[in-house]
C-alpha cells in the first residue's frame, strides 16, 4: 500500500505510522525525521536548519528530492507511508509524477483531525528518548525513568502554534487537492492511542 498520512503537528501521524507500519510491513518515511538526522549529522545548510526551528517549511525541491531517493529504495517497492510529506500542492503534484514516471500510484491519503487546543498541548509535553526514538507524553505516555530525553526545539508554545498557522495555511489547498482526486479520507485523531488506531485501520481496510 502506498499511503499518504496527513495531520498537523502533534495529531499522532508519527505514533500511528508506527502502527500501521509495522502492519502492514511497509516503511514509514518521514521528512522531518530525515531533515532532523540531516541536521544532527550537521548536513543541513544553516538557513534551513534555522527555517525548522522556527517552523517554517523548507524549501519544495529539498523535501522532493529526498521522497524521490527514499521511495526508490528496495524496502519501499512494494509501499510505503508518508508522514509529513507532501505539505503542499507542488510537493503533491510531484509526487503524482514521480509515480506515474514509476507506474504506480496512492492508495489512500488518510488526514488525521485534532484541534489546535489539543495540538499545542501534546507538542508541549512530547518528549522524544534519545536513544531509542520512542516518543513520550509526560502527562499521558510517561517515559521510563531511564529515559534520555529530548524536546524539540520547535515542540515549544510558540513555535507549535505557529506549526499549525503554516499547516492551516497548507492544508486549507492540499486536502482539497487529494478529495477531487478520491484519494482522502478523515480520521477523528481525539482519543487514546488504541481508539485512533481501530479509526485509521478500519478506515485502511475500506480501501
Ligand atoms: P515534522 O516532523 O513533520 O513536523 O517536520 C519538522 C519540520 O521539518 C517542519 O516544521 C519543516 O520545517 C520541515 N519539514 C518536514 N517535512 C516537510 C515538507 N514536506 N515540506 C517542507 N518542510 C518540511
Amino acid at each position: 500500500m502506498r499511503i499518504v498520512f496527513v495531520g498537523p503537528p502533534g495529531a499522532g501521524k508519527g505514533t500511528q505510522a508506527k502502527i500501521i507500519c509495522s502492519k502492514n510491513h511497509i516503511p514509514q518515511v518521514s521528512t522531518g525525521d530525515m531533515l532532523r538526522a540531516a541536521k544532527a549529522n550537521g548536513l543541513l545548510p544553516a538557513d534551513l536548519v534555522a527555517r525548522m526551528d522556527q517552523g517554517g517549511l523548507v524549501p519544495d525541491e529539498v523535501v522532493i528530492d529526498l521522497i524521490g531517493r527514499r521511495t526508490s529504495e528496495e524496502d519501499a517497492a512494494n509501499g510505503f507511508l508518508l508522514d509529513g510529506f507532501p505539505r503542499t500542492v507542488p510537493q503533491a503534484e510531484a509526487l503524482s509524477e514521480l509515480l506515474e514516471k514509476r507506474g504506480t500510484k496512492l492508495d489512500v491519503v488518510l488526514a488525521l483531525d485534532v484541534p489546535e487546543e489539543l495540538l499545542v498541548e501534546r507538542a508541549i509535553f512530547r518528549r522524544t528518548d534519545k536513544r531509542t526514538g520512542q516518543v513520550y507524553h509526560l502527562k499521558y505516555n510517561p517515559p521510563p525513568s531511564d529515559a534520555e530525553l529530548e524536546h524539540r526545539k520547535d515542540d515549544q508554545e510558540d513555535v507549535v502554534r505557529n506549526r499549525v498557522r503554516v499547516y492551516q495555511a497548507m492544508t486549507s489547498a492540499l486536502l482539497p487537492f487529494y478529495a477531487e482526486r478520491g484519494l482522502l479520507v478523515q480520521v477523528d485523531g481525539v482519543g487514546s492511542v488504541d481508539e485512533v488506531t481501530h479509526r485509521v485501520l478500519a478506515a485502511l481496510e475500506k480501501v
